[in-house]
């Protein structure tokens, strides 16, 4: 390695304290200055930081935005999620392809810019979209992309395009505002009426309020913070999960971008109600644009006295935020993996217990929450459990965030009141002829048109925020193919049911969408569904067979249209059936003596 590059290391190093701990904000610095990970360059952080050079190559190789190979002094990333692909990403991929003189996954022959694909960018309402290294692309159109390559070329795109596209047509999509989230907000209300209760009686209003995780799962706010609270440490820990990776997700992109102080102040307030002094904001990759926007906020609020020492002059009440910034990892949304991302080591989910709460960051108590769930925090504090209670339903109080995409006439970012009927939902976005609705993502369900009437709620239908709308002329198995890619492709790898299972599952889907599948494959593919769901090691393994499921139940009918009619003889493909045997022995293929 040059001298050169090995003293910028260094210096990055330095600067970040020679901490192990901050792996991953030095990995981004090293990515920016040198670019490529290659052996030298792991060599010098680990010889920089002390620390064996497996270490490292272990953590940079887990993250996707942290090349390993040369790449192009670009990097164009398309996002491949259901909303790009129903918005002709494919079309968009190929114009790409012809101006930059390279397929997916190369590099243009002059090494300016390499093409690769990435899954959801949390543009679903703005699709297709693509990212430009930290700058972000939306609504592109095939005719557009030259122009885009030109601009990439000559002027780098080295801004980020806040809130636009490269030719400048982009919107928030805030569709419609709620009274929670996106209510005028008076910065610091909030958090001087939590300073005026002792920490334990922040929790009981929020136990008043009934409030639950919004990441999904629904876990009670309350409790957590509870359990956290009272857990033994020699510190404790908040850190706010802006990780929001589930396909179909972006309602924290529009939190961050339109109302980031609500956030603030609901990590803060639970700062002071857990007893912590540390909190961090683990802000995924994609949304690497809004780094600037967020580290203004949080200097404003320290300016105003409401982050720092003696907040809002409480003796004794010091509590400051960091934002930690992802690489391109799915997996690190679960908690433990989110944890194990801030600690500067790979996003491996951790076994349970112990839970988070007990042992979590640094190995001490540590409570992981939502975005969404913050903010609701700092505005029940403002208004009051009753306020609060009153809107939603019984066990699903105040309102959610949906991010709606696909085919509708509004895409966009909507607060409802809990208890929503899917039917309403769909008049609200203009979507007509509605053949399914992906609810949470696809680690939810996928609803049939029978299911309209049911109410999203974490009673009936709960979810993250994630809503996917499919017309009458999508084909949904394919959409089904592609989300179980997805999860295989976001695998850690740690265990086999879930790194194995989701390439079988896509080699039976395969088949049955090839026309060669019969009843005894959608059997096995069931079979192994369910193998794959109870025995996974964690969330993303064990919900990785849900658009199999949920498509089984409700429209196998797709199924059974393609399998292949029994007439008593085994169709063989003797060509394909070489061609495969010889790519996995290494040899030529040879067919009725020619060679290939
Ligand atoms: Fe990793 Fe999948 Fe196993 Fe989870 S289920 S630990 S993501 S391999």
């Amino acid at each position: 390695m040059a001298g050169e590059q090995a003293s910028v290391i260094e210096q990055i190093v330095e600067q970040h304290g020679r901490d192990r701990g901050r792996l991953m904000d030095i990995a981004h610095a090293v990515q920016k200055q040198v670019g490529l990970f290659s052996e030298d360059t792991i060599e010098a952080m680990a010889r920089a930081l002390g620390i064996p050079h497996a270490d490292v190559r272990d953590m940079v190789s887990f993250y996707s935005f942290f090349p390993r190979t040369q790449t192009g002094v670009r990097t164009i990333r398309l996002c491949t999620c259901a909303a790009c692909r129903m918005k002709g990403m494919d079309a968009v991929a190929s114009a790409f392809e012809k101006a930059v003189g390279a397929s997916f996954g190369s590099t243009s022959p002059d090494g300016t810019i390499s093409l690769e694909h990435t899954n959801c960018i949390g543009m679903c309402d703005q699709a297709p979209a693509a990212l430009v290294d930290g700058t972000v692309l939306t609504n592109i159109k095939p005719e557009d992309v030259e122009q885009i390559v030109v601009a990439i070329k000559e002027k780098g795109l080295t801004k980020p395009l806040h809130g636009t596209n490269a030719l400048g047509e982009a919107e928030l999509n805030l569709r419609q505002p709620g009274p929670v989230i996106f209510a005028p907000m008076e910065r610091g209300t909030g958090l001087r009426a939590a300073l005026n209760m002792a920490p334990q009686d922040v929790i009981n209003v929020l136990n008043k309020a009934r409030l639950r995780g919004r990441g999904g799962a629904g876990f009670p706010t309350a409790m957590k913070w509870d359990l956290c609270r009272k857990a033994k440490g020699d510190a404790h820990y908040i850190l706010c999960n802006a990780d929001e990776g589930e396909p179909g997700t972006f309602k924290d992109r529009v939190i961050l971008t339109e109302h980031p102080d609500l956030m603030f102040e609901g990590l803060t307030i639970g700062g002071y109600a857990l007893g912590a002094q540390e909190g961090v904001l683990y802000l995924r990759g994609e949304y690497e644009y809004l780094l600037n926007h967020l580290n203004q906020m949080l200097a404003r609020r320290r300016r105003l006295g409401l982050l720092g020492e003696n907040i809002c002059g409480r003796e004794g009440f010091h509590f400051d935020v960091r934002i930690v910034l992802g690489a391109g990892a799915y997996i690190c949304g679960e908690e433990s993996s989110l944890i194990e991302s801030v600690e500067g080591k790979r996003g491996a989910p951790r076994d349970r217990p112990p839970f988070p709460v007990q042992k979590g960051y640094l190995k001490q108590p540590t409570s992981v929450n939502n975005v969404e769930t913050l903010c609701c925090v700092a505005r029940i504090l403002e208004k009051g459990p009753e306020w609060f209670s009153e809107m939603g339903t019984k066990d699903s109080t105040g309102t959610k965030l949906l991010s709606v995409s696909g085919d509708c006439e509004k895409p966009g970012v909507y607060e409802v009141e809990f208890g929503l009927s899917v039917e309403s939902l769909l008049e609200l976005v203009g979507a007509n002829g509605t053949q399914a609705v992906q609810m949470a993502g696809p680690s939810g369900q996928c609803l049939a048109p029978k299911d309209f009437g049911r109410s999203i709620s974490f009673e009936d239908l709960p979810t993250g925020g994630s809503v996917m709308i499919f017309g009458p002329q999508r084909d949904m198995l394919e959409y089904v193919k592609h989300f179980i890619d997805f999860f295989r492709e976001e695998s850690c790898g740690w265990c086999a049911p879930c790194r194995v299972g989701t390439t079988l599952m896509l080699k039976y889907l395969d088949r049955i969408l090839e026309g060669n599948g019969t009843q005894a494959d959608v059997d096995r593919l069931a079979d192994l569904c369910q193998t794959i769901k109870t025995t996974s090691r964690c969330g993303l393994g064990q919900a990785s067979p849900n658009p199999i499921f949920s498509t089984l139940r409700s429209f196998r009918h797709l199924y059974e249209q393609r399998l292949r009619p029994v007439t008593g003889s085994l169709p063989f493909d003797y060509e394909k059936a070489m061609r495969i045997g010889c790519e996995s022995a290494g040899r030529p293929l040879e067919l009725e003596g020619e060679h290939v």
